[in-house]
């Protein structure tokens, strides 16, 4: 069997299009331009690289974007202050910090001082408990732009066996819960898990967000399965990015597969636009978008 790849760039792209649709209708009809407040503390290149993409693709989809960079020996007080203002400012509907934070500062401090309503990163514990209870969150943006391409895929996920590979707070947990919500039989497994290729071998859908890379192997699945593969790495001594599944086997027994990169990654700046929108619409009393939240 050869899968279908599951095309994350393209997805992406009609999701931010939806979203400037919706922008565009916002503007029109209510003189609304949603804003979104990114800060960056620190020169970590990697997050120079993710904060240009985001402040050019939300321009692109019409929103106001709102870059503050701040310089690496930031004080804890001197954010907080910066994120009251950004809570106040009736013009910035979505905060988003971006981690890692320089060590001196208490990332978990800072983001709940984020006022949940514009937590576009869905990472406040206002948002982790209301998505933990099944309510109205905000939705962390790579777990959610799995289910979307998971549900794009199938339709509905009701009844199908899900396993989630890692535990982590941005992506495993909250990917869970999503799948979970949609009526999925969900397993976390992690590194303490026993015999993974066991747990994998009854999984209607996969989702591997582990860090290693290459590290599912196809003879571990079930024919047919959906693999989602979250992983982003480098491997020392090749070119590219790797995720954590190793495509080649996997693609020979899984039905449908997101390639790395071009899988989840797009959809994830994609999904922070798309919470933007969200938050602007929850905070003005207006109707949500159907088909961009969870
Ligand atoms: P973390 O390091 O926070 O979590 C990794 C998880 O994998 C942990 O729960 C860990 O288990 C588990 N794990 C480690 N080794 C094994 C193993 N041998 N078998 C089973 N489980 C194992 O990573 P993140 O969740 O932040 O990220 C995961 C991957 O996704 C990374 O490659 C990251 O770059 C990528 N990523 C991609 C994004 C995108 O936009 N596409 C966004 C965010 C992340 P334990 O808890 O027991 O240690």
């Amino acid at each position: 069997m050869t899968a279908t790849i599951i095309d994350g760039k393209a997805f992406a792209a009609k999701v931010r299009a939806q979203v400037a649709e919706h922008v565009q209708r916002l503007k029109d009809e209510h003189g609304l331009t949603p804003g979104l407040a990114v800060v960056l503390v620190g020169e970590d290149p990697a997050s120079q690289v993710y904060v240009r993409s985001k402040g050019k693709q939300t321009v692109e989809v019409g929103m106001n974007s709102f870059e503050h960079k701040l310089p690496a020996e930031t004080s804890e007080a001197d954010l907080l202050a910066l994120i009251e203002q950004l809570n106040a400012d009736p013009a910035v509907h979505g905060i988003l910090v971006q981690l890692p934070l320089p060590g001196h500062l208490d990332s978990d401090l800072v983001i709940n001082a984020i006022d949940p309503a514009k937590d576009v990163d869905g990472f406040h514990i206002s948002n982790v408990g209301l998505l933990g209870t099944g309510q109205k969150a905000m939705v962390p943006c790579t777990p959610l732009g799995c289910l979307m391409m998971l549900r794009d895929h199938h339709g509905s996920l009701s009844g199908m066996n899900a396993v989630v590979v890692g535990r982590s707070n941005i992506v495993g947990k909250p990917m869970a819960q999503l799948l979970l919500g949609d009526s999925c039989t969900v397993t976390i497994a992690h590194s303490r898990t026993r015999d993974l290729p066991d747990v994998l071998s009854r999984a209607d859908i996969v989702v591997a967000a582990v860090g290693r890379p290459e590290m599912l192997r196809g003879e571990w699945l079930k024919p047919g399965a959906t693999v989602i593969d979250v992983g982003i790495n480098r491997i020392e001594g090749r070119n590219g990015l790797f995720g954590d599944c190793d495509f080649d086997s996997c693609a020979e027994v899984a039905g449908a597969i997101t390639p790395v990169p071009g899988g989840v990654g797009p959809m994830t700046i994609a999904c922070l636009l798309a919470n933007t929108l969200t938050a602007t619409c929850r905070a003005n009393g207006l109707a949500e978008p159907q088909g961009l939240t969870a």
